[in-house]
């Protein structure tokens, strides 16, 4: 080996200070040869690496057992003539043990040879003792340390790259690898630390394998000591001796942080292709001038062009409409490089217009200038919204028809009352002759008129869900004998023949909504006679269903009238629907039958009607009921209750802002008992005044007025006067029928109520039972 001229090369390549280079260094001395040992001291005293510091051991065990200590040594000098060892062996034990290390070998004068068959063995060089000098000696170890720089410089390259190498010789079955290859499979100590475990096991396949071509390249994944596993790359070159002995070398470089890396990227990739092609807004990439490079799935069914379509299409962009916003659009994309949530519509291969947002921004590669997009179809999103609007609309439009319809209803029944109180008053007089008949009919056509607005509430009332349905028990006969009654006498006017018909088996008492019940007959009776000329009108009960405690009956008016030709039949259950009769005019709104068959049908039943052009009409429903007992009748009206004397004397508050019904009451009350002490108050804060300090036997109490309402009163005089004033007798007086219905005078503590326009019977009643019963 000629070393000399590397030397220069590495000395060159330096450039780390002497004093630093010699500081560092120790040279192990096996030498037992006390003179030979001193010489090298005064050699290296003598030279430039002064400082190095020589230890001596003077036989192979000694020597073999500080280098085992862990100790780093320069380079061993090594007499191969020890006391416990002799010539080449000395030497194979050091390098088999330490292949690591610089060995110069000192040899006799007379064996010179040997030292080219050491060098030969794995000795990095020899010295001749006796020829040997300063120079000689300084420049071989200067190499030592040189190498081993190199080698420090080698192993770090490889630690920092993460390279481990290693060489196998298969004549000797050895392995040698650098300390990072340790590393890489878990050993971080080095080959030490190995124990049983070996990486040549994992290599010899591999190099194996590299046999037949020479050399492999592999990318593995390999198990570590702990179990752990790593990824890694490894290049082998093998080949076989003439005597088929396998020389192997190879490096292994730890890749697992790249390979995580990579795999995380793939997954992170499929992550995004699947979001990409599960999207169900379009999501594609598009070039400026309008040409698809990517899409997904989500983009096709919006264009609604397949794969190849989609990729034909010249510009894209001609599918945005408006023009103007499509403009606007590429316009804002160059300028701003992104646009986000702009709306605009897409007209797609089916002609289809659907409206979308659109959010973009801008690419620029070496081989595109184009877009990303994002196309959200809002079409439905917007429908639902304008409908919502709609229904909104429509919501509060209801609710302002409520609020108009009470209103309105209550403002036409207040002027009412004045109207057929007054009717009432001059019926009353002793008129005669024209104006008695024209009184009458002021009177009639107040109360069609009244009909008519109570038609509209209640038509309102059903449409807003407020009807609410009693149930209480009934006298079945009494309700048919009463409907009978009424209606005879209009019956009679026209010369119909009315009658009921009844089942056999139909309970007298029932228990259900007996007020309903009557309207819905009051109406279908009515109708059935008004639009009947002349033959019969005819009632019939039918028992459909007998269940125990309960009924199901049907009840059908037949009449021999108009008729109604097929087609309208199922119309005229419509609000406002009449038909229109050539030559006459009937009265009516067109809302009786819808409300009948809003109350059949929230009461589970079933309406319809039967008929044809001037053949007569069949008008059916059916209702369930509960049967039930005879029960004591309560609080029947106008009876049990005798008259209060026409001369009676007592004293009555009529609490009223408006001028008109003050009027007719007062006149109407007058002409019954004329005795009667009668006071007005304009609103409840004047009568409650009046009462601190006047008794009064009854109040009639109207429930909307300026300052103090009617309510307000009653709860005042209820709470604040004294027991005897507090419980006297307060009559409500009111337009609104819900008041009664609703029982709500009860909740303000008043005693009874009188629906206004009054009926003068009722109010007389009325009054006639309360006074008397406060008197007695
Ligand atoms: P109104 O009687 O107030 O007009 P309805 O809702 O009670 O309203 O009736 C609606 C329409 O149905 C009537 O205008 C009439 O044309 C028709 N109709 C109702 N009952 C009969 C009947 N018994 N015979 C013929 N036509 C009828």
């Amino acid at each position: 080996m000629n070393f000399s001229d590397t030397n220069q090369d590495l000395e060159s390549a330096t450039i780390m200070t002497s004093s630093q280079l010699v500081s560092a260094n120790k040279v192990l001395l096996i030498e037992d040869n006390l003179g030979d040992a001193r010489l090298v001291e005064i050699f290296l005293l003598e030279s430039d690496l002064a400082n190095c510091e020589v230890i001596n051991k003077t036989s192979l065990s000694d020597g073999l057992e500080v280098l085992r200590s862990g100790a780093e040594f320069a380079a061993i000098l090594l007499d191969l003539t020890l006391p416990d060892s002799r010539g080449f062996e000395t030497l194979e034990t050091v390098v088999a043990q330490f292949p690591q290390n610089n060995i110069i070998v000192l040899t006799g004068f007379s064996d010179k040879d040997m030292g080219v068959q050491a060098v030969k063995l794995g000795a990095q060089d020899y010295l001749v003792k006796g020829e040997f000098d300063a120079g000689e000696l300084t420049k071989t170890l200067r190499f030592s340390i040189e190498r081993n720089k190199v080698l420090k410089r080698l192993e770090e390259t490889q630690r920092i790259a993460n390279i481990g190498s290693w060489e196998y010789y298969g004549v000797s079955d050895s392995f040698t690898a650098s300390d990072e290859l340790y590393r890489i499979f878990g050993c971080l100590g080095g080959e030490k630390e190995c124990g049983d475990f070996t990486p040549l096991n994992t290599l010899k396949p591999l190099q194996e394998a590299a046999v037949g071509n020479g050399q492999l390249k592999k990318d593995l994944k390999i198990r570590r000591k702990d179990g752990s596993f790593r990824y890694v790359f490894v290049q082998c070159t093998a080949h076989k001796d003439e005597l088929g002995h396998l020389i192997a070398q190879g490096i292994i470089q730890d890749i697992t942080e790249r390979k995580l890396a990579e795999q995380e990227m793939v997954k992170s990739r499929e992550r995004y292709q699947e979001i990409f092609t599960q999207s169900k807004d379009a999501l594609f990439i598009c070039s400026l001038d309008g040409k698809f490079i990517d899409f997904n799935q989500a983009t096709l069914d919006l264009f609604g062009y397949d794969r190849q379509g989609l990729l034909m299409i010249e510009d894209a962009h001609t599918l945005y409409q408006p023009v103007e916003r499509k403009n606007e659009f590429i316009l804002k994309l160059k300028n701003q490089k992104s646009v986000k949530d702009f709306e605009i519509n897409l007209v797609n291969r089916q002609g289809e217009t659907r409206e979308c947002t659109l959010t973009a921004n801008i690419i620029v590669t070496d081989d595109l200038v184009g877009y990303n997009c994002i196309l959200r179809d809002v079409t439905e999103k917007r429908q639902a919204e304008k409908l919502r609007k709609a229904r909104d609309l429509a919501r509060q439009s209801a609710k302002m028809k409520e609020q108009f319809v009470a209103s309105i209803s209550h403002e036409m029944r207040t002027p009412m009352n004045a109207i057929l109180g007054m009717s009432n008053i001059l019926l009353q007089m002793d008129i005669e002759g024209e104006p008695l008949n024209l009184v009458k009919s002021i009177k009639q056509s107040s109360e069609i008129l009244l009909g008519v607005v109570n038609d509209i509430l209640e038509v309102s009332e059903i449409q807003n869900g407020k009807v609410v349905f009693e149930n209480s028990s009934f006298d079945l006969y009494e309700v048919l004998n009463n409907l009978v009654n009424v209606m005879q006498y209009k019956a009679q006017e026209k010369d119909l023949y009315l009658e009921v018909i009844m089942d056999e088996g139909i309970p007298r008492y029932i228990s259900g909504d007996q007020l309903r019940l009557n309207q819905i007959l009051y109406n279908l009776v009515g109708n059935a006679i008004k639009f009947t000329d002349e033959g019969y009108v005819k009632i019939y009960l039918k028992k459909l269903h007998d269940i125990g405690d309960s009924l199901q009956i049907k009840f059908e008016v037949e009449d021999t009238g108009i008729g109604i030709p097929e087609d309208k039949i199922e119309a005229i259950f419509e609000t406002f629907t009449r038909i229109r009769q050539k030559d006459r005019v009937f009265e009516g709104t067109g809302l009786g039958l819808s409300i009948c068959k809003n109350l059949v049908e929230l009461q589970g039943g079933k309406i319809g009607a039967r008929s044809g052009q001037g053949r007569g009409s069949v008008f059916y429903f059916d209702l369930i009921f509960e049967k039930a007992e005879a029960k004591a009748k309560p609080d029947a009206p106008f009876e049990d209750v005798p008259e209060l004397p026409t001369d009676a004397v007592f004293s009555l508050l009529l609490v009223e802002d408006h001028k008109m019904n003050q009027l007719v009451a007062r006149k109407t009350l007058e002409r019954k008992w004329g005795n009667i002490q009668l006071t007005i108050a304009e609103n409840g804060q004047i009568a409650v005044d009046l009462l601190k300090e006047k008794d009064f036997d009854i109040v009639l109490m109207d429930i909307q007025m300026p300052v103090m309402d009617g309510y307000e009163a009653t709860k005042y005089i209820r709470e604040k006067f004294p027991p005897e004033k507090a419980s006297m007798k307060i009559l409500a007086m009111t337009a609104h029928a819900h008041v009664s219905k609703d029982e709500k005078f009860k909740e303000y503590g008043m005693d009874d109520f009188v629906l206004k326009p009054f009926k003068p019977e009722e109010l007389f009643y009325k009054i006639a039972k309360y006074v008397k019963r406060h008197n007695s």
